[in-house]
């Protein structure tokens, strides 16, 4: 081994060659290494060109000055994993090694390491609830584990093979293996951004700490084949090593840098595809390192940060929300009426108001009190149908059972409450929501016997035709009994599950094009439960009922159809998913159409004030408004309207909507940055206001953070001392 520049000539045997070989530069030993640094800054102008790739909102965002500080962004997180990577990895040679199985002790070591990183993701993964009930759930971690460990250790031992046979001047196998790492690393990309987005951030972020160790694997193997053949790289690649090691430094000492990225970038956290992530994690590694004792989590940090930035010093509950105070008047009462609730899970209010692929529901509209912005109270069912049936926005699955529950009410006033209900969402609501309590539950199967805990998505034998069928037949029978009748349709919410030939026979019956994406289908499945809400109709009429019944057609959620490559609901609190149809025909009420937005806490209160015979005397803890008297203008929403958007049950995004101004204030909690929305223009979603309104965003701010939805530590418990 000949060190030509320093006039050394070297006799040692084979066995040291690799490392010393590896480096022919005045870099060290190690100098390898050193290549994944630079590697990393490469991968990170990737990474900011597929983030631009997928980018959908451009509006109002300077193109330059957005990639500039991106890529900053990017690099500046790359270079503190690299550094911290190529200090492991030299750390690993550092330690002896019997020389006949060096590759295999190092692959092992690098194997157990990533084993233990992986570890919580596998246990995380294997937390559901349809595999915690299988033997899997125990050893089912711990096998993902051995096999992730497994591949990577496998992966650098053959790596050193390789990079040695590069060293002696073999270049292809080098050349080879980094192809198939740019292959890996194009698959993990591609299937981070195409599969789940945005609800499991635990799957997305492994996929992309994967994509990107193998992107600059790909990398740092080709820098290395030029590093030994271009005589001034050696050179440049420790300058930009260095480079990096400063830069991961001084992100990680000062938070300057981390702050002047957030300024210059506000919109990325919108669409957190790469760059958003990032600054994340930036801002996450930043924070954890100031106080690694007392950090809170993200969502805290974030909280604090905003609270800071807007001089929030009281965010306790306001009493006017945490005691509301509704109060009955006299209206037009329908003291004999019956209730039929038209409930179609998952179904977005334009879709429903599209007389092309829903004729039933828009020409019932056209003769009931058609609320054509109605808002949910959240994005997924167990947001949404707790206020929905409590006419309150501090509601959720796990509230205790409150008094002024439209359920509860109507079993008081002796109602025979009657669900009509597919059997996947039966069981789902009877485990997770007890209270959405019945009389009768009149159960559809809707999904194989012989398949177990079809929850939610997974339901494929459609239902909406046999729960008008159950529902007319139980009237035929209950002739002279006073009902609340819940029709809960559920195959729009199953709409990618359904069975082929049926979805295909309701495209065509309805005349919808199936060209384009998906999205057809679940109009198809609207279009189904429209057809039967027709005979749904004319059943009631054929039994006189149509003379006594308010009947009220009411969805929970929307669904996004491809908006920002999201195809499901929750997270999120685009109109796509919070606004739905409430159309309420009430007997002897004439119609209208109401452009006010209203809220559905705004059902519970309106209903119960329609049936009673009498108005119920004094104050009662509804944040919702009478329908009627709003509709009439006799009297003013009372409170703006609020909802939450929750990824797995935890609260993510919380908005507020002003009823007059028609504003949408969202505060995603994790990056505690508020958005503001027009919702009057024509896509409200596509541009943020945030920074041109600033006195609005500081005006919903402060209705927000005094509202019973922003989080708050859990009150702290008296101490019993002995
Ligand atoms: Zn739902």
């Amino acid at each position: 081994v000949r060190y030509a520049r320093a006039g050394l000539e070297l006799r040692v045997p084979d066995r040291f060659v690799v490392f010393v070989d590896a480096a022919p530069s005045p870099l060290s030993r190690f100098g390898v290494f050193l290549t994944v640094v630079p590697a990393s800054f490469v991968v990170s102008v990737v990474w900011v060109a597929v983030d631009t790739a997928v980018r959908h909102s451009w509006l109002g965002v300077d193109w330059v000055n957005h990639h500039v500080w991106s890529v900053a962004c990017v690099a500046m997180l790359a270079s503190v994993a690299s550094t911290v990577g190529a200090l492991v990895l030299a750390a690993v040679h550092c330690l002896p090694a019997p020389s006949k199985v060096r590759y295999l002790f190092r692959g092992a070591l690098v194997s157990a390491l990533c084993a233990v990183l992986f570890l919580p993701v596998a246990r995380w993964a294997f937390t559901g609830a349809a595999i915690s009930q299988h033997a899997a759930a125990t050893w089912g971690p711990y096998l993902v584990t051995v096999a992730i460990g497994a591949t990577f250790g496998g992966f650098y031992a053959v790596l050193l093979r390789v990079l040695r046979l590069q060293g002696e001047g073999q270049y292809w196998p080098a050349r080879l293996l980094a192809a198939a790492c740019a292959g890996v690393a194009g698959a993990g990309v591609y299937a981070d951004l195409h599969f789940y987005v945005a609800i499991y951030t635990k799957i997305h972020t492994a996929l992309e700490v994967l994509s990107f160790i193998s992107a600059a694997s790909a990398v740092a193997v080709i820098l290395r084949e030029i590093a030994l053949r271009v005589p001034r790289a050696p050179t440049a690649l420790g300058v930009l090593a260095a480079l990096g090691a400063g830069l991961s430094t001084t992100t990680l000492v000062s938070g300057d840098l981390i702050d002047s990225v957030q300024e210059e970038l506000p919109h990325v956290f919108r669409e957190p595809v790469y760059v958003g992530r990032e600054l994340r994690r930036l801002k996450n590694l930043r924070t954890f390192l100031i106080e690694p004792s007392s950090w809170a989590g993200e969502e805290s940090a974030a909280l604090a940060e905003f609270e800071e930035l807007y001089g929030l010093s009281a965010t306790e509950a306001d009493s006017t929300w945490t005691t509301p105070s509704f109060e009955f008047a006299s209206g037009p009462e329908c003291a004999d009426c019956n209730v039929l609730v038209f409930y179609v899970d998952t179904l977005r209010n334009d879709v429903a108001l599209d007389p092309t692929v829903m004729p039933n529901v828009a020409k019932f509209a056209e003769g009931a009190m058609w609320f054509d912005r109605a808002y949910s109270t959240g994005s997924d069912t167990l947001a949404s149908l707790p206020g929905l049936t409590g006419g309150r926005y501090d509601l959720d699955e796990h509230s205790p059972r409150p008094d002024e529950d439209l359920l509860e009410v109507s079993k008081r006033m002796g109602f025979r409450r009657v669900l009509s209900i597919p059997r996947s969402a039966n069981e789902f609501l009877t485990k997770l929501h007890p209270n959405f309590e019945f009389d009768e539950r009149l159960e559809v199967p809707d999904y194989a016997p012989h398949k177990q805990g079809v929850w939610g998505y997974g339901a494929h034998i459609p239902t909406a035709g046999d729960l008008v069928d159950v529902t007319l037949s139980w009237l035929r029978e209950h002739p002279d009994q006073r009902f609340l009748s819940w029709v809960f349709n559920f195959e729009v919410h199953s709409w990618r599950e359904l069975d082929e030939s049926y979805v295909v026979e309701a495209a065509e019956r309805a005349n919808l094009s199936m060209e384009g994406d998906e999205a057809w289908r679940y109009r198809a499945a609207a279009a189904e439960v429209d057809r039967h809400f027709g005979r749904l109709l004319e059943g009631l009429e054929q039994q006189g009922l149509d003379k006594n019944t308010i009947v009220m057609v009411v969805s929970d959620h929307g669904e996004a159809l491809g908006e920002w490559d999201f195809w499901v609901h929750g997270v999120a609190l685009w109109e796509s998913l919070v606004r739905v149809p409430l159309l309420i025909r009430i007997p002897g009420v004439s119609a209208a159409k109401v452009e006010a937005p209203v809220s559905l806490t705004d059902v519970a209160p309106t209903l119960i004030a329609l049936l009673a015979s009498e108005p119920p005397s004094g104050l009662h803890p509804y944040h919702g408004t009478d329908l009627l008297r709003l509709a009439s203008g006799k009297i003013d929403r009372a409170y703006p309207m609020l909802f939450v958007g929750r990824r797995k049950e935890k609260p993510v995004r919380i908005g507020i909507l002003d009823s007059k101004s028609s504003y949408k204030l969202v505060l995603p909690l994790e990056v505690g940055r508020p958005e503001l929305y027009d919702t009057r223009r024509a896509s409200p979603d596509a541009e943020d206001l945030a920074r041109a309104e600033p006195m609005r965003v500081a005006k919903l701010i402060d209705h927000l953070v005094r509202s019973p939805l922003y989080p708050r530590p859990p009150p702290v418990e008296p101490s019993t001392k002995p």
